[in-house]
């Protein structure tokens, strides 16, 4: 397989196109043809293999933030839910779990203290508004 490298060298300083050079030498050689489509077969599966690797990427990236959003989410609403339960004197369960290691399933609304500073800003309104009209929950009061 000696040949001659100094035209190919010729041909790529003078930005000759590289495939076409390639396909050049390959038609003069058949050994050479195989080892260039061995090259050419090698580069497209690891272009296949970087776009997967970009793709799988991609997609543990956009999990990676679906999870830090529902995250964020979790915690706000465990802060709203821990807040209502005191404000109605409820353990954290609302005494729906019946293993609940602090109420073990007896902390129902009024089961304990109510915290009344988050009554006031949590519930009292609700009240307020159920009373002024009669005590009927909220959108009944027309229908009757
Ligand atoms: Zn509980």
């Amino acid at each position: 397989m000696p040949r001659d490298l100094a035209p190919l060298l010729q041909a790529l300083m003078n930005g000759g196109n590289m495939d076409q050079i390639l396909d050049g030498l390959a038609a003069d050689d058949p050994l050479v043809g195989r080892m260039v489509a061995m090259m050419r077969d090698r580069r497209q599966a690891a272009a296949a293999r970087s776009e997967q690797t970009s793709t799988a990427e991609d997609s543990l990236s956009d999990a990676r933030t679906q999870a830090l959003i529902m995250a964020s989410e979790l915690d706000t609403l465990r802060d709203r839910n821990r807040r209502l339960a005191h404000a109605l004197g409820a353990c954290e369960c609302f005494g729906e779990v019946p293993r609940c290691p602090v109420c073990g399933g007896a902390g129902r609304t009024g089961a304990y203290q109510i915290d009344a500073a988050l009554f006031r800003t949590i519930v009292a309104p609700a009240l307020a508004q159920v009373r002024g009209v009669g005590a009927q929950p909220p959108g009944n009061e027309e229908k009757q």
